[in-house]
């Protein structure tokens, strides 16, 4: 194990060669970090000790191996069946599986518990995105803040890094909310594409529409966010909530002319309607957030 974690490129560990976390470990090598794996498929690591990897028999091998210690597993519990009777006493890890907020706490109180500091990650690209520095991809980190600002350049080697609090649960929080909007982009952009298919208009003609459209729209997430904070969804008010439901039944009516389910659509509008039938017509949309709170007394009715 190295004690020397100031050094540039230390060496590390990194537990999981899947698909994420082999692109890991060719940025990390790529960088001259000396990198030990181990996989569950002792098969599936091999390729990379071609590349310069030291490949370990046991995760506890691996482990042992350093003290910056990388997971990138396939969720939460493989996380727990890995590391279940492995020592963690003084190594850092550095947990990138996804996972929820729960996971995050529960996961940051069991290798306290266990000896080690703990960083759960949360991450925001692809495979291909990790090790090119211009693809726009980071981690998400939340945690043990020492542990975070000690291997700053190191977690930086593979994608960008965004540091969002002491509370293990905050990657992860941040990551499904991200991926939670994109869920939804992609639905209306499902809906979109189902929409034009059947006329004369060829997908390829219309995305940059599509795309251009939805960027020029995504900034109004900061005059929610004004809104949100201040409790006033009248403030700034751009597109008042009645005319809004008004157009939805023009989408509708569109979906139907066009032979679309509006499936993707009506669950949304559902919430907008009653927004409004609770008096919120002259405001944004933005308070339909407060009808999603479950114990509120409808979204869990
Ligand atoms: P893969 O399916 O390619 O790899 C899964 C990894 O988890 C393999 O190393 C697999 O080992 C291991 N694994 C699964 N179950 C267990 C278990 N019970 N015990 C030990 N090891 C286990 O997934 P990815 O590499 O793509 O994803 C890894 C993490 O990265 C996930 O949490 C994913 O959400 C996250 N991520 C992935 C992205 C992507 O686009 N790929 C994007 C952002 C985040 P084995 O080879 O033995 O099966």
């Amino acid at each position: 194990m190295t004690d020397n974690p100031t050094a540039d490129a230390i060496p590390l560990t990194v537990l999981g060669t899947g698909a994420m976390g082999t692109a890991l470990v060719r940025a990390w090598l790529a960088a001259g970090h000396p990198v030990t794996v181990w996989n569950r498929t002792h098969a599936r690591a091999e390729a990379l000790a071609a590349e310069g990897a030291t490949l370990a028999r046991t995760a506890a091998e691996a482990v042992s191996a350093n003290r910056l210690v990388i997971v990138c597993l396939l969720d939460d519990a493989s996380v727990g069946a890995a590391l279940a009777d492995v020592d963690l006493t003084g190594r850092d890890l550095v947990d990138l599986t996804t996972g929820t907020p729960a996971d995050g706490r529960a996961r940051a109180a069991w290798a306290t518990a266990g000896g080690a500091r703990f960083l759960d990650g949360g991450i925001m690209a692809v495979p291909p995105m990790i090790g090119d520095a211009d693809s726009g991809g980071y981690v998400l980190y939340s945690g043990s803040s020492a542990l975070f600002e000690e291997h700053r350049d190191t977690l930086a080697v593979p994608a960008g890094t965004r540091y969002v609090g002491e509370d293990a649960g905050f990657a992860a929080l941040h990551d499904v909310a991200l991926l939670s909007a994109m869920t939804g982009m992609f639905a209306g952009v499902s809906h979109a594409f189902a929409l034009i298919r059947r006329e004369d208009v060829a997908p390829r003609d219309f995305a940059p529409l599509l795309a251009g459209w939805l960027t020029s729209m995504a900034p109004s997430v900061h005059l929610a966010a004004d809104q949100l904070e201040g409790g006033d969804y009248g403030k700034g008010v751009v597109s008042n909530l009645a005319m809004q439901v008004a157009g939805n039944a023009t989408l509708l009516r569109t979906a139907e002319e066009q032979g679309v389910s509006a499936e993707l659509l009506t669950p949304y509008m559902g919430l907008m309607e009653r927004w409004l039938a609770e008096g919120h017509g002259e405001e944004d949309g933005t308070g339909v957030v407060e009808l999603l709170e479950v114990g509120r007394g409808r979204a869990d009715a």
